[in-house]
């Protein structure tokens, strides 16, 4: 405890704060008020597990997520102390040194260690297209996450393969959970995952030895429960039919609703609205532009045309349509999953293929009816 006091008065942080933090921590995980000293003692504890932080197919989002603060907050203070024990990208040490470290850390915490991983995995050509230290991301996931107590893959492309994975998917891109079927896994969708939600999911393993309740998708329900829709500041405006249809028009300066101008927010699940970025300050539809949909585990084709509205919503009225499109294409996601679930237990990955191509053709027809209906 003594380590993390230090740390926090390095910092001109209080205790007073700190307790502050896990207190507003445990609302964000759902917990009552009364779970605030479980919080902070999970956090000093010095048995606290060490992390692995894998890095694979990606373009370092979610590190520079990690990295984001220009000031330390009290959630990166409690990540500092946490401990990361192999971070490639971020670590002081390099090259045989750095492999190790990591190689340390497996053998001396096996099965007690939490791994991290942001980046798909690439499987075609034997997984050529990404290697470490001579060594495929396939196989050292399969080593260091198959070691692991807990998995939490950070961003859509560890999550769900992200935009490597968009069509034609040249590298054969996966998620963790296609690779490690059966591995106690947590998805951080988002592009990138917010770090707030990451800090959240790892105190609440600390405080409870397990991990969050969460959806069908592997999210934790906590930051996922809500659609963008449910928790918006435009969404008056999508309710009172008022919407922007032209990038800079009046109604984008009043800020209005972006439906229209192809917002996802009706069918993505994510608690960007009320956690935002940078600290809080803002987040992608409150600065001007609509949800990508980047947490749902179809990103990116499923998502495209970017500017593109949702189909079969025309406009004043349209909730009960908007939420029958957004179950719909959340369906055709959960049919996904339906059948991964299948595939875990079958090992018949065929399956999961057949799936996506089923909800690509079922997520074209949408669009094709929008654009009937639209001319
Ligand atoms: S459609 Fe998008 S901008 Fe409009 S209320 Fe919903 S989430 Fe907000």
């Amino acid at each position: 405890m003594g380590d993390f006091s230090d740390l926090l008065e390095s910092h001109g942080v209080t205790r007073r704060e700190f307790l502050k933090y896990c207190s507003a921590l445990g609302a964000a995980l759902a917990l009552p008020l009364s779970m605030t000293a479980k919080i902070a003692e999970a956090i000093e504890s010095d048995t606290r597990p060490p992390v692995i932080w894998l890095e694979f197919q990606d373009c370092a989002g979610d590190s520079e997520s990690l990295l984001r603060a220009n000031r330390p907050t009290v959630g990166d203070l409690v990540l500092d102390h946490i401990s990361l024990d192999y971070h490639e990208t971020i670590m002081a040490a390099a090259g045989h040194q750095a492999e190790a470290s990591q190689q340390a850390t497996v053998e001396k915490y096996k099965g007690k260690y939490i791994c991290i991983v942001e980046g798909s995995i690439p499987t075609e050509a034997g997984g050529v297209y990404c290697t470490i230290g001579g060594r495929t991301a396939v196989d050292i996931l399969k080593q260091v996450g198959g070691n692991a107590a807990l998995i939490i893959a950070v961003g859509n492309c560890a999550a769900y393969g992200g935009l490597p994975a968009a069509h034609p998917n040249p590298t054969g891109a996966k998620g963790v959970s296609e690779i490690l079927p059966g591995k106690t896994i947590i998805n951080l969708p988002g592009c990138p995952m917010n770090v707030d939600n990451l800090t959240a999911t790892v105190v609440h393993y600390l405080t409870f030895g397990a991990a969050p309740a969460c959806d069908r998708h592997l999210r934790p329900l906590f930051a996922y429960g809500k659609r963008i829709h449910d928790n918006c500041e435009r969404r008056a405006h999508f309710d009172a039919g008022q919407y922007v249809e032209n990038w800079g028009d009046y109604g984008h300066r009043q800020g209005w609703c972006l439906y229209k101008m192809g917002c996802k927010g009706p069918e993505t699940f994510h608690n960007c609205p009320t956690l935002r970025w940078n600290e809080g300050l803002s987040w992608p539809v409150m600065a001007g532009h609509g949800c990508v949909g980047c947490s749902e585990p179809l990103f990116f084709d499923a998502m495209m045309p970017m500017y593109r509205r949702l189909p079969n919503v025309p406009g004043f009225g349209v909730e009960a349509s908007a939420v029958k499109i957004g179950t719909a294409i959340v369906g055709a996601s959960a049919a996904i999953f339906a059948a991964h679930g299948a595939v875990t237990t079958a090992r018949n990955w065929k399956k999961i293929g057949k799936a996506k191509a089923e909800a690509r053709e079922e997520i074209s027809h949408l669009n094709s009816d929008s654009d009937s209906e639209e001319s």
